[in-house]
């Protein structure tokens, strides 16, 4: 609909609305103020209707697009990027950040926040490599040669499949032709590696005869994927990675394992599940091995590159590393991540395992105790129902973590209302709906922030019940 020109008089003119929002907004630059404010009152032109404009009169107007531009400049100063409560119960959630880091670990990064020695070998007073700091750690943890990480777990395998196999073919099962979330499809990272892809075997079945067949002078590595997110059950086989692992060997090829979430012994056994170790994929004598630090690992966005050293320092020195290097922040949290594995009781340390690992009977515990600390009258809502609990980001495809969460149960709260409103508490609380009734899943809330999530169910059910 075309505004009236009536309607378009009453607009107020940019500068009015600039000089009484540099009224409240002294210290920010006029020009943002004035691209903003611009930005608000074409909303207006464009769509009167909004916050009724159109019936209000010229002064109303004024006001409402004041309030409206001051919301939105609070809005923006506080950042779009804000903690969430994640009762999804969904432990490694890709929307809300993957694995969760223990808030004190923090501290660690006000340390170096200004200057650190993250390429100064503070011993000779030479430039070091920022990856120093990483690679004796690795070593010790996972037993391999050498080690050192770049920016995410897909940038290791463009790293190590341009490295070995640039104009080369690089050998893979059918079977582990992988699609993982956010597009990462191996086909796709094999043409952007520069790699020829040599597929070999079919979906289910693969044997060491079709990577013998194919093994020739253009072969620049053999590559085995970790399917991380399914799973091929039924009439299915591949070779023992040993015998794959002497075969190329034997014929002068290294291994490349994408291992995805690479589990330590701590996560390699969960609720009867199974994700291989990366330690028992360097004891295979695998050449090089890449996985997530902020998988099953517990740690910041990551990609990590361990193996023989003469195929890590080749990585070490692609050009391509430039571009995806980590800065001191991600370097100070790994380091951190990867020695609380030295500890014995690592999976306390670590805030992705104590989620993983709280048991249907803990959880109960918890969902108890959170109902006998709601106001009474809220109670009858909710019931504590075994449910079970995901890893998520594609670790453990097919597991589901025993569990115990709360179902709100009313004919009066219509669940997508509840759970919108949640949303928009501050800070946010994340639910899920399942039968068309909201689940709150206290396995991924934090114990401190319980009460936090007490106070919004309460806030939000009054609210609810109140518009009955
Ligand atoms: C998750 C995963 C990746 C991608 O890792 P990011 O850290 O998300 O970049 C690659 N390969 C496998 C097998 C994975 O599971």
């Amino acid at each position: 609909m075309q505004p009236s020109k009536n309607f378009l008089k009453k607009l107020p003119s940019t500068h009015k609305l600039l000089s009484s929002l540099e009224d409240e907004f002294p210290e920010i630059k006029a020009d943002i103020l004035k691209k903003l404010i611009n930005q608000h009152l074409e909303q207006a032109r464009e769509n009167p209707a909004l916050l009724n404009l159109a019936e209000k009169s010229k002064d109303e107007i004024e006001i409402a697009l004041r309030s409206r531009l001051s919301d939105a400049l609070r809005a923006l100063q506080r950042g779009t990027l804000r903690k969430v409560i994640n009762a999804t119960g969904v432990v490694l959630h890709t929307g809300l950040g993957r694995a969760p880091i223990e808030p004190s670990w923090m501290e660690s990064l006000k340390e170096i926040s200004a200057y650190c020695n993250l390429e100064l070998d503070l011993a000779s007073g030479k430039r070091g490599q920022r990856n120093d700091h990483l690679s004796y750690l690795l070593r010790l943890l996972t037993g391999a040669e050498d080690g050192f990480a770049v920016n995410n777990n897909a940038a290791a395998v463009m790293l190590m499949l341009n490295t070995l196999g640039y104009q080369k073919e690089v050998i893979i099962s059918r079977g582990e032709m992988i699609e993982i979330g956010g597009s990462f499809r191996l086909p796709e990272v094999m043409k952007a590696s520069g790699c020829i892809l040599r597929e070999i075997g079919s979906t289910n079945k693969t044997h060491l005869r079709d990577y013998e067949e194919t093994i020739h002078e253009q072969s620049g590595a053999i590559l085995i994927c970790h399917p991380s997110n399914y799973e091929v059950q039924g009439f299915t086989h591949k070779p023992a990675l040993e015998e794959v692992v002497a075969l190329a060997h034997d014929r002068g090829l290294p291994v490349i394992y994408d291992l995805g979430s690479g589990s330590m012994p701590e996560t390699s056994h969960l609720a009867g599940g199974y994700e291989p170790e990366v330690n028992a994929i360097v004891r295979a004598g695998v050449d090089l091995i890449s996985f997530s630090g902020d998988k099953l690992l517990g740690g910041p966005q990551a990609g990590i590159i361990v193996g023989k050293r003469e195929y890590v320092q080749r990585c070490a020195q692609n050009h391509l590393l430039r571009a995806l290097r980590l800065d001191k922040f991600m370097i100070k949290l790994l380091q951190q991540t990867l020695l609380q594995y030295f500890y014995k009781d690592s999976s306390q340390r670590i805030l992705a395992h104590q989620a993983l690992q709280a048991s249907e009977q803990e959880l109960k515990k918890r969902c108890e105790n959170f109902l006998n600390a709601l106001q009474p009258e809220f109670r009858k809502f909710f019931q504590i129902e075994t449910t079970p609990g995901r890893v998520g980001s594609g670790a453990y495809p097919l597991l589901h973590l025993p569990g115990a969460a709360l179902r709100l149960q009313s004919e009066k709260v219509k669940a997508s209302r509840f759970s919108k409103l949640m949303r928009l508490q501050e800070p946010p609380v994340i639910t899920y709906i399942e039968d068309e009734q909201v689940v709150l899943d206290l396995r991924t809330v934090l114990p401190q922030d319980e009460p936090i999530l007490k106070e919004k169910v309460e806030k939000t059910l009054k609210e609810l019940l109140a518009r009955e």
